[in-house]
This record gives structure tokens, C-alpha cells and sequence, in this order.
């Protein structure tokens, strides 16, 4: 079974393939010109919007994803703007760190919402992960993206950058919303997992 992912990065759909081996789905790039307006007021309704833009482009059952990490002591910013906090990724962590310097409270989480769509446009499911933990004082870890160096994972003494692609995948926020959505697929769409 083919299912478009509505992403224009590779690298992130090399990420959900990896997470759903062995369920006989396959994730595609949507066609080019695939690039939606994020406008929506929370994630659940960014994955909406390019959920519907890779279906509108592509006539096939698509799956989108908006995620981003939010900060309890920063009234859960960086959030929806997580991609545009800063410049650079480097920017954006230094901009996090500094932000954080006098808080003692450091919680945090990553949240990832997906939204799947039937070849019409029909909504099939939407399912939201997360992953809870702290922002670290510094950077460790040199594995991942984004926010992954400063994201100390609960249960753990490690930043999701020191963990490898695997151990990332069995707790973060997207590996929990994509398993999710594959549960949904094996309930209603006949396939292995
Ligand atoms: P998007 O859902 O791909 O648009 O992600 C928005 C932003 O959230 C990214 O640019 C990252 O800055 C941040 N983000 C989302 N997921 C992760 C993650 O797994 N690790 C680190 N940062 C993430």
C-alpha cells in the first residue's frame, strides 16, 4: 500500500518508512508543487492543511504531520512556531537556552499530530503524540535535528542527540502518532503489522 506523505524533506520520510518497516506500507514525496500555507491555530489543524494539499496534488491517501516542542515555563513556546523561532537551527537553540537561563522549571514536550486522509479527501484519523521531558542546561548529542541536543528525555539520562535513530523512534512524539495511525490502518485497512 502507497501513501503519500505530505512532507517536501526527505529525510523525514526516510524517518516515518523506518518506523513502519515490516507494515507493508510504503511512504511517497507528493507531487512537486507541493507547498501549503501553515496557517492553522494548532497542529492538529497544520497537519490538515498539507494533509488536504498532498491529496489535492496527488488523488491518493495522504498523511501529514505538524509538530514542535513546547516549553511549560515559556507558556509553551516555542510551539506551532518551533521551525521559525530563529534563523539557523544553532540560533534557535542558542535563542532557547537563553530564554531558559533563570528557570528552574525546565519541562517540556515534543508534539506531533497526524492526519490521514482517504483517496476523496476524507478524514480518516488524526492521533497526537508526545514526548515529555527537560530542557538541559546545554547541548549534548550530535544525532537527530532540531531541538534534539537541549531535549533531555524523561526516563532517561540522555538527550534525544545521544540516542540512536532506533531508541528515538520507540519514544518520540512522532514514532508514538505514527503507530497510532498504523493501528488505525490495521483496523480498518487490512494491513500487517
Ligand atoms: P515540522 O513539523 O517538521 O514543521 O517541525 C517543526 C519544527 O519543530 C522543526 O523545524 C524542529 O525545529 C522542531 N521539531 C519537530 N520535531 C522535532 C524532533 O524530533 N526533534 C527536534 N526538533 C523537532
Amino acid at each position: 500500500m502507497e501513501i503519500v506523505f505530505a512532507t517536501a524533506n526527505p529525510h523525514k520520510l526516510e524517518e516515518i518508512n523506518e518506523i513502519s518497516k515490516g507494515s507493508g506500507i510504503k511512504f511517497i514525496l507528493p507531487p512537486d508543487g507541493f507547498n501549503p500555507v501553515e496557517d492553522g491555530s494548532t497542529f492538529e489543524e497544520n497537519s490538515l492543511i498539507k494533509a488536504k494539499e498532498a491529496n489535492r496534488l496527488s488523488g491518493k491517501m495522504s498523511l501529514a504531520d505538524d509538530s514542535g516542542l513546547c516549553v511549560d515555563a515559556l507558556d509553551g513556546a516555542p510551539g506551532l512556531y518551533s521551525a521559525r523561532y530563529a534563523g539557523s537551527q544553532a540560533e534557535k537553540i542558542e535563542k532557547l537556552l537563553n530564554e531558559m537561563k533563570n528557570k528552574s522549571d525546565r519541562r517540556a514536550k515534543f508534539v506531533c499530530a497526524m492526519t490521514l486522509l482517504a483517496e476523496n479527501g476524507e478524514i480518516l484519523c488524526v492521533k497526537t503524540g508526545e514526548c515529555h521531558g527537560q530542557i538541559a542546561y546545554k547541548q549534548a548529542g550530535c544525532g537527530g535535528f532540531g531541538y534534539d541536543p537541549v531535549f533531555l528525555v524523561d526516563g532517561s539520562d540522555k538527550t534525544m542527540a545521544e540516542m540512536s535513530e532506533d531508541e528515538k523512534n520507540q519514544i518520540s512524539h512522532r514514532g508514538r502518532a505514527l503507530r497510532m495511525v498504523l493501528e488505525f490502518l490495521k483496523a480498518n485497512r487490512q494491513v500487517n503489522l
